[in-house]
């Protein structure tokens, strides 16, 4: 067999920032912020061009689940050559006191229904070695750092009706272990045996631990913010639905815009 000829996959650093949203509101509410945006079409999805804060930006919709976050974030690193990317969602809250309103910034992601036992460990992703994939620290503390002035701002971006509707007091932000499933968790029998095999799971969604893989794999630099639309159990279907039509776009759109706001701009081309 001959060698495995070497490509360089790391990002390019001047390439685009990548914004990846799971929902449609909240690709909407990015894409009003990016007037100068064009669309490509790429592995039959949408991508749009522009820029944000003077950063060149492609933001698209990842569409839900597993593979689809996979296909999404791999066109965008092959085809946009992203320098680096941040992924926005929303999901079930399941760590204590993670409640409807709040954001979770994803130190780790796992697939929690990764299961090739008893060839490999619960969780582990086979021939990867760990179950665990890590966001980028300094993508995550920029994150922390936009989502803190989102937070401060919340009864104005969410409003008085909104937050009343769905009894959010002071929202909250969380680091931690997000967990990924192609299942949309909305029993508590369910949430309560994630939270048993996974104590220190904060929140469970669809799609984060697939884009982790991903960019991991092209060593590329990215964060995960997840805002808490429902808890997980009987009531998430209906929770979820009201809470991203009326309060999760308003809320990504705001932190995309402040991180980018931030962040310094990448090196110009030599
Ligand atoms: N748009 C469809 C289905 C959405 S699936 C509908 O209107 O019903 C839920 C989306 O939000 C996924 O992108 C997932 O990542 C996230 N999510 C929110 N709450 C979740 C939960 N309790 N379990 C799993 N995913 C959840």
């Amino acid at each position: 067999m001959h060698p495995p000829m070497t490509v360089n996959t790391k990002s390019e650093p001047n390439g685009p920032f990548g914004i990846v949203a799971a929902m449609e509101e909240e690709l909407r509410a990015v894409l009003a912020q990016m007037p100068d945006a064009q669309v490509v079409s790429a592995a039959g999805r949408a991508y749009w061009c522009g820029h944000l804060h003077g950063h060149s930006v492609v933001a698209v919709l990842s569409r839900i689940g597993k593979v689809a976050a996979a296909t999404t974030t791999t066109a965008l690193l092959e085809r946009f050559r992203a320098r680096a990317l941040l992924f926005t969602g929303a999901a079930g809250g399941l760590g204590d006191g993670v409640r409807v309103g709040d954001l979770v910034i994803a130190e780790t992601l796992l697939q929690h229904d990764m299961d090739a036992s008893p060839l490999f460990a619960r969780h582990e992703v086979p021939l990867y070695g760990r179950s665990r994939f890590t966001t980028d620290p300094n993508l995550r503390r920029a994150l922390a750092r936009a989502c803190a002035t989102v937070l401060a701002d919340a009864p104005r971006l969410l409003g008085q009706a909104a937050m009343a509707e769905f009894r959010i007091r002071t929202p909250a932000m969380h680091h931690g272990l997000i967990v990924s499933g192609d299942r949309f968790v909305c029993a508590s029998a369910e949430s309560d045996r994630l939270r048993a095999e996974l104590p220190d799971a904060l929140a469970v969604e669809m799609e984060g631990a697939a884009v982790a893989q991903v960019c991991s794999d092209y060593q590329v630099p990215f964060a995960v913010v997840r805002v808490i639309s429902d808890r997980a159990d009987a009531a998430a279907h209906t929770d979820f639905q009201r809470f991203i039509a009326e309060v999760a776009s308003g809320y990504s759109a705001a932190i995309v815009e402040t991180l980018l706001s931030a962040l310094p701009q990448p090196p110009s081309p030599t």
